[in-house]
């Protein structure tokens, strides 16, 4: 009888994928493509250089297979989920998990530092609901955030779980199962957003929660979230994320730099500090871009925070009569501030927002720490490598 060799093969969880590209862009042998239904990996390009795990925010491009016969692009296509584990003959399955978990960890060396955790944060419940079975939300609230004539409907969304346990934490995020199917007659993608709220809800101590969202013209999700009225019930996976947390040390400086509805997480981060620790000495610090003060998510109760909770710089990219700023040119103005704080081990990097805006901000950091005499490259990885810097961007 013949063996069947084995072959390990990179898969991409269609349930979980929030079609975000990142997988797609970080590729160096254009291994990964799409279509209008799935992001797929074609088993006779990937080289296992796993360039495209570290980015991913979901976690769903963190896939293997030990196969005899590989799945084909059409098969990865059609999916809704994964396929499981075959039973194999030649060695079970284990074996191949060690080897990639391992090939990982490599991955990550070779690309600055796998993200962690801080090593003070909670430890969060992750993928406790998901598409078979999701948790049902009841919407309590939903606001418009930005002036009426701002180009950006952005929304303030509350969802309450009621009885259903949904523990969540600061920097995580829950997917929205929209009704409906496609045009191809699947189910609507589940798309993926971060709370904006703290860890024991919108308002204390119910079991509820806050998401930023941002109506974009052609989104399904988006337009069901926005449209939703009080009393509607919304399916909801997750949570998700299990390493951009907040550090539980009231030492910790915290610098948050984000564009849009990137703020979400960050209003978490404020408002669970004020509850819970307003006078700790570590700094809260934000930079925050929008295009113009009417189109940033909560202007309004952001100015009454005060400084000595939170100090904060405005990017405006759009107002007329002034120069286009984004945070990494405020950044810059405010070098010496950042440089003294990138010098302490105490502070942890969090930057949330445009996939754009990553390398302008990496650019402004070397910079900075170029002019303090600090080598970025090498701080940068090892604040990735103790949990104290965070990047999630799409
Ligand atoms: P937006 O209004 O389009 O842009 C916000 C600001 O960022 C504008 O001032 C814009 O300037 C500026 N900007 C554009 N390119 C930039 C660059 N390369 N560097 C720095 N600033 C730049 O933002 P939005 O529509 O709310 O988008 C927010 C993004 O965040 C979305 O892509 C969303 O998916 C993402 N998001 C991510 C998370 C997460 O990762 N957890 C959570 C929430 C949102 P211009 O005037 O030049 O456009």
């Amino acid at each position: 009888m013949t063996t069947l060799a084995l072959i390990k093969q990179h898969l991409i969880d269609p349930e979980i994928c929030i079609r975000c590209n990142t997988c797609e862009e970080s590729c160096p042998v254009d291994a990964i493509s799409h279509d209008a239904n799935n992001y797929v990996v074609d088993v006779t390009k990937c080289q296992f250089c796993l360039a495209c795990v570290p980015p991913c925010p979901t976690g769903a491009i963190d896939n293997w297979r030990q196969v005899t016969i590989p799945y084909t692009l059409e098969e990865q296509f059609s999916w809704t989920d994964l396929p499981k584990q075959q039973e194999l003959a030649n060695g079970g399955p284990e074996a191949f998990e060690d080897e990639a978990e391992s090939l990982i960890a490599e991955a990550h060396d070779g690309t600055g530092g796998k993200p962690v955790a801080p090593y003070t944060a909670s430890r969060p419940s992750v993928n406790l609901y998901n598409r078979d079975k999701p948790a049902i939300a009841t919407v309590r609230g939903n606001y418009r955030l930005t002036a009426e004539d701002a180009e950006n409907d952005i929304h303030h969304i509350i969802l309450d779980f009621g009885d259903q346990a949904f523990p969540v934490l600061e920097g995580q995020s829950i997917g929205i199962v929209p009704p409906g199917v496609n045009e191809t007659g699947e189910p609507n993608h589940i798309r993926l957003y971060s709370i904006a709220s703290p860890r024991h809800g919108e308002r204390p101590n119910h079991n509820n929660l806050a998401l930023t969202l941002k109506r974009e013209a052609s989104g399904i999700c988006s337009n069901y979230m926005c449209g939703l009225k009080k009393g509607d019930k919304v399916e909801v996976t997750g949570p998700f994320g299990a390493t951009f947390l907040m550090p539980n040390d009231p030492m910790a400086n915290i610098v948050m730099i984000c564009t849009g509805t990137g703020a979400a997480p960050f209003r978490g981060f404020t408002e669970w500090k004020r509850r819970i620790m307003p006078n700790a000495p570590g700094r809260l610090v934000l930079f925050f871009g929008a295009r113009r003060p009417e189109e940033l998510p909560y202007f309004g109760p952001l100015q009454s925070v005060p400084d000595s909770l939170l100090t904060k710089f405005f990017a405006y990219s759009r107002v007329p009569g002034q120069p286009k700023t984004y945070v990494q040119d405020l950044m810059r103005r405010e070098s010496a501030l950042l440089s003294d704080l990138v010098g302490s081990k105490a502070t942890h990097v969090y930057i949330c927002g445009l996939k754009g805006m990553e390398q302008g901000v990496d650019a402004a950091f070397d910079d900075i720490c170029r002019g303090a005499g600090i080598n970025w490259a090498k701080l940068r990885k090892d604040m990735r490598e103790t949990g104290r810097y965070h990047v999630e961007t799409y």
